[in-house]
This record gives C-alpha cells, structure tokens and sequence, in this order.
C-alpha cells in the first residue's frame, strides 16, 4: 500500500505511543511518502513513571520525569496536540476531540494506558489516593507537606497493595516521613511482588524490616473513611485509625477502549492484537501497551511497551512502504525496584545488585531510557552537577 502523505494519529503519550511516534520520525520516508505525525495527550507533559516516586521524596522535580511534549518534539518531525480523547468512529477514521473539531487519520496507534480501578472497596474513591500520574504524586505530597506541619506525633499511612509500587512506595515514604511515619502495607495474596524473583523479593522485604514498616498479608480491605482503614484478616476484622491510605492495587482498561467494537479479552476487556500490533480486522489500527493482550502473553509494564513501541513503529512503516512486517517478541531484561532514597534491587540479564550499587544502576539504566537524547543530557547534566550546586 503505497499511500503519499498519511496522517498517523496516536492516541497517548506514554511509552507506547511517545516511543512510537519518536521512532517513526526517525525513518528514512521518501518524500513523497513523508507522513504527517499528530500526537495526541489529554497531559501537555509524558511521564516517566518508574521514577515517580523520586518526586514524592524530592529527590527529582517535575521538569526531570515529566517533560513537557512539547520541549520533547521540538526538534522531531511529530506534532503534539493536547486534547482529550472521547471516541472514535473507526468507519469514517475520525477521532474525537473534547471540545475541539475531529480528526482524520489514515493509520491510528491506540496507548491509552490503563487506569486505577478506585472502585473495589468502599471509600476507596472518596478517600484513598492513587498514586499513577504526575498529578497523583502532586496531591500526595500536598497532603503529606500538612501532615507533616501538622502537631500529629506519629503520621499513620496504609499502603494497599504489595505489588511493585505499594512496596517502592512505602520504603519512600518511610524515608521521607522518618521516625514520624508509621507505614503499613497490606496484601491480599500470601506474599509481597509475587512476580518478583527470589532476590529482589528478598531483598525489598529487607528494606521494608529495615524501616519498620509493618507487612499485612493475606488482608483484605473492607472499607476506606476520612480517618480509618477497615481490614479483613482471615474471619477478624480490625478497624485502624489512619492520616493516609494510598491504594496501588490493579489496573483496568478506560471505557474509551472497552467501548470500541473491536475484538477484546472477556475478562481483562484488552484490545486483542496479532502478532504485529494490529487490532483483529483493521490493518491501520495498532495498539500496544497496557491495554492490549498479545497472542504471547507479556506483563503490563513499561518494558513491554518500549519494545512494543519499536516494533509498531517498524510495522506502520513497513504496512506504507510494503516491507515485511515483524512479529513482535518480548525480551525480558529483568526488573528493577527502588527501595527508599538511595537504595533499590535490580535483577536481571544474570546480575544482582542491590543497596547504593542497585540505585547508581538502576538511575542511568533509567538515564538511557528517557525519551530523547537532549532530555538525557540535560537530566544527566544536572544530576552530575546537583551535588556541586548544593553546596552553595
Ligand atoms: C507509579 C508507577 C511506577 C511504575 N514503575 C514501573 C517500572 O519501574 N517498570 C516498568 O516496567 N513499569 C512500571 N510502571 C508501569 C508503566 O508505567 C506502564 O506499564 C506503562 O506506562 C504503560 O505504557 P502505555 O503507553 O500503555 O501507557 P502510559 O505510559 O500510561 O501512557 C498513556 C498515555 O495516554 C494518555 N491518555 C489516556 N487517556 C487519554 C485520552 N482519553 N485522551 C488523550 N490522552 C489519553 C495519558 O495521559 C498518558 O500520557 C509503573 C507505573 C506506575 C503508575
């Protein structure tokens, strides 16, 4: 399909689609073929969420794990719109637009990300803090700055959920907060980071010892107020009082997507992709990232859809230049924690490394992963000379 002048529209700026999108701006086109590349956010910044938790405990700003796009596709090719998504009409190729007019696409890649379910106990919604966006992190440290000016002896936090964020989380807030913080985490399964491996496992329960904070497994949360947690232990329920619950816990796929017509899993209700990133049926819609399921089963996280976003990158270019198409396949690389300030585990591709070691590593590993080169030297740059300054 030879076609001058596409409009490739992508829907989110997250791993996904800002890593597709700066990907294909790097493509040899022919100038005939040259496309037009719109990206579209709700957010005018991407967010480098593996180091949100860094903004929680100050030790990096907004400016460093969420640039804005536009800075990030200033010398790129890619055309950033800010607007919010509302639907699609996949008949006529047309996204709509809140408050603003639709726009035509010839090929569309759909990276909405996924989103807090705050429905699964009461309170959770009027009550609980998520913790997945910049906005999130802000309110948090908002409601922590009171606290903490506040003449409360002991400030009490339940963390729901021992996955990776509830433990990275709690070790930074455990830090931030000192001998004030009083942290509990609560777990549902038998174990914390049940996808972990042995090491980091063993290692983040460590770090959790280390800081008291206070591991509640096979606990089920019943119900969230204004100032108490409720936990289900086996038949006993215990009502905790609390300054703060923060609730970690799932990911679900936006109503944006599930209401598409488009073929899904019954129970995730992700958006089924072939081999190449295609949604079943329509050769110009890709999708990638947390709201699909491949025909290889890979986790939700932001690896996945950095791989993702150079192989859709390849197939969109390959369907306009009639190239063959690559199935995408995942390489696990390993996974990495942090676990307070200055401190994380990193396992992976053989190696073990943890303690101020882990965190060197795991900051440049995550260095190089930033989205552009001038953002990498720029970040990498302060972070050399933060130490310098500070002394002044
Ligand atoms: C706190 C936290 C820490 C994490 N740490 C790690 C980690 O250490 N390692 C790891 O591998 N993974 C980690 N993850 C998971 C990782 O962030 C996600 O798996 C990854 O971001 C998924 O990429 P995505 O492109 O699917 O979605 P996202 O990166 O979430 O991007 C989605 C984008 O779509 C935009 N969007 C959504 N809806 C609309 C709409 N209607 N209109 C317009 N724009 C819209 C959003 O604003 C967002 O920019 C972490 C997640 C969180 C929340």
């Amino acid at each position: 399909m030879l076609q001058p002048h596409p409009h490739i529209c992508l829907v989110g700026g997250g791993f996904g689609g800002l890593y597709t999108a700066l990907r294909l701006g790097q493509f040899p086109w022919t100038s005939q073929l040259t496309p037009k590349i719109t990206l579209i956010d709700q957010n005018d910044h991407f967010l480098f969420s593996p180091l949100l938790y860094e903004y929680v405990t100050g030790e990096m700003q907004s400016w460093e794990i969420a640039p804005s796009f536009v800075e990030l596709l200033g010398d790129t090719p890619i055309q950033f719109q800010k607007a919010q998504v509302t639907g699609f009409d996949l008949a006529k190729q047309e996204i709509h637009l809140a408050g603003q007019s639709n726009l035509s696409y010839d090929f569309l890649v759909l990276s909405t990300g996924g989103q807090t379910p705050l429905d699964l106990a009461m309170g959770v919604k009027e009550y609980a803090l998520p913790f997945r966006s910049l906005s999130d992190a802000h309110n948090l440290g908002e409601k922590l700055k009171s606290l903490e000016a506040s003449s409360l002896n002991k400030i009490r936090v339940a963390i729901v959920g021992g996955g990776y964020s509830g433990v990275e989380l709690a070790c930074k807030l455990a830090d931030r907060l000192g001998e004030r913080g009083r942290i509990r985490l609560i777990e549902r399964g038998k174990t914390i980071l049940t996808s972990s491996n042995q090491f980091n496992r063993e290692t983040a329960q460590k770090a959790l010892d280390k800081r008291h904070i206070w591991v509640d497994t096979e606990t089920v949360v019943e119900s969230v107020t204004a100032e108490t947690i409720s936990l289900r232990f086996k038949e006993k329920l215990d009502i905790l009082p609390v300054e703060l619950v923060l609730w970690t816990v799932g990911t679900k796929v936006p109503d944006l997507i599930t209401s598409l017509e488009l073929e899904k899993t019954p129970h995730t209700h992700k958006l089924k992709v072939n081999q190449f990133l295609q949604v079943e049926n329509k050769q110009n819609i890709f999708a990638l990232g947390d709201i699909v399921s491949t025909p290889e089963a890979v986790p939700s996280n932001a690896q996945v859809a950095l791989q993702q976003a150079d192989y859709c990158a390849w197939n969109v270019w390959a369907t306009l230049t009639d190239k063959p198409l690559l199935p995408f396949r995942y390489l696990p690389l390993g996974e990495m924690l942090t676990l307070g300030i200055d401190e994380a585990t990193l396992s992976g591709l053989g190696v073990n490394l943890e303690g101020t070691l882990g965190h060197l590593t795991r900051r440049l590993v995550y260095l190089y992963r930033l989205p552009t080169l001038k953002h990498q030297m720029t970040v990498g740059l302060h972070w050399l000379t933060k130490p310098l300054l500070e002394q002044f």
